[in-house]
């Protein structure tokens, strides 16, 4: 019975993180850094750059290894 217990609060807590989208990386576009028509954006969360055209948003996360 308590392993059943314990398997269905290990389900909850895997739902309800979701660790599969922690790679995700959270975007910030920075303005500032306007260079030929391309806007820079930074990861907050593992600290990518990339410079891409107006418009357009970063689709993943570039670095593999993300430190704490
Ligand atoms: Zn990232």
């Amino acid at each position: 019975m308590y392993i059943i217990l314990g398997l269905l609060i290990a389900v909850a807590v895997i739902m309800i993180l979701q660790p599969w989208k922690r790679r995700a990386c959270r975007w910030r576009e920075d303005r500032r850094a306007l260079a030929d028509g391309r806007v820079l954006h930074r990861c907050a969360a593992c600290g990518a750059e990339l410079a891409l055209p107006k418009g357009r948003q970063p689709a993943k996360c570039l670095a593999p290894g993300r430190g704490s």
